[in-house]
């Protein structure tokens, strides 16, 4: 199962994440944590992302690509992954796209948590203080105006991304301001209503396609019609010599038409 989570900053999409990830046994692929890792451990791509992400910014999007694209080859995300806070622009979207393709791997599902902004900036206002009472250290950006500047990058940069998959219909759009356990079964609603084929998995070559073959062009009724008939007796009355010939039933010969000679010339043996 390979999923993206969409949505403003404050949506839950970290606390949704994670119930995805033990529901599906995929890994959760947070380029937030990766990048605020990359700063603890002070690695190059850390030092340069550090000012970046405290401004509240978007870090180049060649950075964050390449991170992904390392993480996505690691064996654990063999099963799938969910990515939270990647893509956040178009040309990541196509830059995820192009990678996914070269990799021989698809998407199963985006789902976008659609969210009220005057509520998320309550909610994170109060994340902040439930972390500071607990005496924890409040992230950098969980700032409400860090957080302000961040609901504006993601209107203007991510929003985008929402017509972006709407256009090849893998946009699945849950409430993201119902509770949490609801936003999780409207979740599951969503991806269990799409799978057709196990996910994650293109088509082996040589299944047979679905789609049927189109039906010999029929009058309504289902049957041959007359022009049809006349069509068949002219054209095909040499083919017409596998037809059950001789006697009809009863012992009478079937009269003969416009066929002179026998119709099949080689007796059946045996
Ligand atoms: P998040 O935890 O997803 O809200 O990300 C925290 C910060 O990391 C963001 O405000 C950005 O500065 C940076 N970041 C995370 N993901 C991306 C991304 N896909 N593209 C650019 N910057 C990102």
């Amino acid at each position: 199962m390979r999923l993206i989570l969409l949505g403003p900053p404050g949506a839950g999409k970290g606390t949704q994440a994670q119930r995805l990830v033990e529901k599906y046994g995929i890994v959760p692929l947070s380029t937030g944590d990766m990048l605020r890792a990359a700063v603890r451990e002070g690695t190059p791509v850390g030092l340069k992302a550090k000012d970046i992400i405290e401004r509240g910014e978007l870090v180049p999007d060649d950075m964050v690509v390449q991170i992904v694209s390392e993480r996505i080859d690691q064996p654990d995300a063999k099963n799938g992954f969910i990515l939270d806070g990647f893509p956040r622009t178009v040309p990541q979207a196509e830059a995820l796209d192009r990678m996914l393709r070269e990799k021989g791997l698809s998407l199963d599902g985006v789902i976008e948590l659609k969210c009220d902004e005057g509520i998320l900036l309550d909610r994170i206002n109060k994340r902040i203080g439930e972390t500071a009472a607990r005496g924890e250290t409040v992230r950098p950006d969980d700032d409400p105006e860090v957080l302000k500047k961040r609901l504006v990058a993601y209107r203007a940069q991510t929003s985008p991304l929402v017509t972006y998959y709407s256009k090849r219909g893998t946009l699945r759009t849950v409430d993201g301001m119902a509770p949490i356990p609801h936003v999780t079964a409207a979740i599951g609603q969503a991806l269990d209503g799409h799978a057709g084929r196990p996910p994650g998995r293109r088509a082996p070559s040589g299944t047979p396609r679905k789609t049927a073959r189109p039906a010999p062009k029929r009058g309504a009724s289902g049957k041959r019609g007359a022009k049809s008939r006349r069509k068949g007796r002219a054209a095909g009355s040499r083919k017409r010599a596998k037809a059950p010939r001789g006697r009809v039933a009863g012992g009478r010969r079937r009269p003969r038409k416009t066929v002179k000679k026998p119709a099949r010339k080689r007796g059946r043996r045996g």
